[in-house]
């Protein structure tokens, strides 16, 4: 048989090797920022256009390349970082493999400013998929600038593969604040479409974290600091009750270099055990520093995972410094933060005998005197919270569901939303003329039975109200016809600046849901107008949601994007289980809910009601 084994040619070698560098536009970002910080720059300005598809630049003041390192840089497996193999672990560059630049050039349209401070003049090199276009001497600063333009312009596959704007921009933030959090005394700025979006001084650690995550953030920052002969720990961890049901902040550097790591992650979690609940994160800022002959860190193509020699014990000095500064700074532990105060016995009460609960029978009530009211009705929203302990008594107070704890009254104006009411046409429920009151009741404040001609139906009030919010939110994002009622002073919320950053990114679709921002600049948002379906006071508490909901789940597309918003809305604007809901309410629900696209399921995908055939029931009694 003939040899058939070829040397791969260089271009396509380097091509398949940036499969490996570079995922995204991202991972330019952050091949382009270490590259700048081994160069010793004080200085580093990155500049993105369209989420990086369009335009990925690097600007740093650092030492500048050469006329020959210059064209050398984009070879294969060229660096300056390393000599040997024993260099690698001794490593004190972030770079060492030689292959960024080679990779990125491979697959996208390159330019290259430099200039070292000993020479007069720089140089001004253009590449594309990995050909020399051009190279001339040029009059530029010192420092090196470049320009990583149409990433993946060659490679269609890879570049239909990005996922949305919002999406790409969210991965470029989280890798610069990754670098920008090691650096803390290198100034960094960071521009998207011309505008803004950080602007970091020289400063410290702290100071670097407050200024990328919020002035607030400082207050909740816990120090921890400990040195042995095998590692040195500096940083800070979020003190308990900031944890966040979403992974959040959590940060570890090694030797100044951001690293994932589920080990020791663990080791910083348990740490925090008892003083938080379950299934809530701690948020962390940690820099190690290890011995560089200790690790390993060329066992991943990003350098984002390495090895320890000796992970048990780090991971053990790790734990037991990090429950030192929590026990240090007074953090007692908190069982259960987020325990309903409503439950809390009234001082009154808890004096008081009980007394057996009685049941008052309506002796004139009579189904066929009124017939429900169709439109505006009042449904009250979120109540639960002041009256969680009334609601338990309620039912058996004033008779099934139509109860309201003393006091409250339905039309409470401050505490509601409007509803217009929709035509329902067909019906599954007896519709005796003589009777459209439909006979509903609600169990335990949670669900609402009706009676069905086969049977009962049983409908869960929280998951059916999502339902309704969901379709009625998805129709207006895509539909883009929401009505917004303004507001007469306008809502002045602070939210650190990433999260402002992603409310930046999903405002058009919050606009058509009726939202009017004024303002959304730095850590603030003014808002003069609201969604017709919600009330004012719950304005910080659905964006912080929705915010924490982008997070956990980046979205895939546009269309991913709304349907997850609307989601997230619905959850959060629902009527929560544990409310008394009047007969009106009960029944303008069920009506909406069949008024629906799809009243069966959820937005989550669970089951909105169950029925119970008479025939089953008859089982029961043979
Ligand atoms: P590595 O960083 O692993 O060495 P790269 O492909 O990222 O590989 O870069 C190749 C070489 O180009 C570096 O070793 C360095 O000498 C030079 N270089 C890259 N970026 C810069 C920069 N911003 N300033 C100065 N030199 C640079
Ligand atoms: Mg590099």
């Amino acid at each position: 048989m003939a040899d058939i084994i070829q040397l791969l040619p260089d271009h396509v070698a380097n091509q398949i090797a940036a499969g490996e560098v570079v995922q995204r536009p991202a991972s330019v970002v952050k091949e382009l920022l270490e590259n700048a910080i081994d160069a010793n720059a004080t200085t580093i300005t990155l500049v993105i256009k369209d989420a990086g598809k369009t335009l990925v630049q690097v600007t740093d003041n650092g030492s500048g390349m050469s006329v020959t390192d210059a064209r050398l840089s984009f070879e294969r497996h060229a660096t300056s970082k390393i000599k040997s193999a024993e260099d690698l672990f001794n490593l004190h560059t972030k770079g060492f493999r030689g292959e960024a630049l080679a990779s990125i050039a491979a697959i996208a349209h390159v330019e290259l400013k430099t200039k070292t401070a000993d020479s007069e003049i720089g140089t001004h090199l253009t590449i594309e998929g990995s050909k020399v276009i051009s190279q001339d001497p040029a009059v530029v600063p010192k420092g090196t600038t470049i320009s990583v333009k149409n990433l993946f312009y060659n490679i269609p596959a890879r570049r239909n593969f990005l996922k949305s704007n919002p999406v790409e921009s969210r991965h470029i933030i989280d890798e610069f604040h990754r670098v920008a959090l090691a650096h803390p005394s290198v100034a960094f700025q960071m521009l998207h479409n011309g505008s803004d979006v950080f602007n970091l001084p020289s400063s410290n650690s702290r100071q670097r974290i407050v200024n990328i995550f919020g002035s607030k953030t400082n207050e909740k920052l816990v120090p921890v600091s400990e040195e042995t002969e095998i590692l040195k720990i500096e940083g800070f961890v979020l003190k308990p009750e900031f944890g966040k049901k979403s992974r959040g902040e959590q940060f570890f550097f090694v030797n100044d270099r951001f690293i994932k790591s589920p080990y020791l992650h663990h080791a910083v979690s348990s740490a925090f055990e008892g003083l938080m609940k379950n299934d809530v994160h701690p948020g962390y800022f940690l820099f190690l520093e290890v011995d560089t002959h200790s690790i390993d860190i060329n066992i991943h193509p990003t350098k984002t995972e390495i090895k320890f020699d000796d992970e048990h014990s780090i991971y053990a000095m790790l734990r037991a410094t990090v429950k030192h500064s929590l026990g240090q700074f007074n953090i007692a532990p908190v069982l259960d933060f987020e325990r309903d105060k409503g439950f809390d016995m009234p001082y009154d009460y808890s004096k008081k005998s009980p007394t057996a609960p009685s049941i008052d029978v309506d002796r004139d009530f009579n189904p066929f005197r009124e017939k429900p009211k169709q439109g505006n009705i009042s449904f009250p929203f979120k109540r639960e919270q002041a009256q969680s302990w009334e609601s338990l008594y309620v039912g058996l107070k004033d008779g099934f569901g139509s109860a309201r704890p003393p006091g409250r009254s339905s039309s409470g104006a401050d505490m509601e939303m409007e509803f217009e009411s929709e035509e329902v046409t067909g019906s599954l429920f007896e519709t005796n003329e003589a009777e459209t009151g439909q006979i509903t009741f609600q169990l335990q404040n949670k669900y609402i039975v009706s009676p069905l001609k086969s049977g009962m139906m049983i409908i869960h009030q929280n998951l059916a109200h999502q339902r309704i919010l969901y379709e009625e939110l998805l129709k207006n994002i895509t539909v883009k016809e929401a009505v917004s009622q303004q507001l007469l002073f306008p809502l002045q919320l602070h939210f650190s600046k990433p999260d402002v950053e992603i409310i930046e990114m999903i405002r058009e679709q919050l606009e058509h849901t009726g939202f009017i921002f004024s303002e959304l600049k730095d850590e603030t948002i003014e808002i003069s107008g609201i969604p017709v379906l919600i009330v004012e006071s719950h304005v910080v508490n659905l964006l912080s949601q929705l915010v924490h909901d982008i997070k956990e789940e980046v979205p895939e597309n546009d269309f991913s994007q709304n349907d997850m918003l609307a989601k997230s809305m619905a959850a959060t604007m629902a009527i929560k289980t544990g409310v008394s809901l009047n007969r009106e309410e009960r029944e303008h629900l069920i009506n909406q809910l069949f008024a629906c696209k799809e009243p069966t399921v959820s937005p989550t995908n669970k089951p909105v009601f169950t029925t119970l055939d008479v025939n089953d029931l008859d089982k029961k009694f043979m």
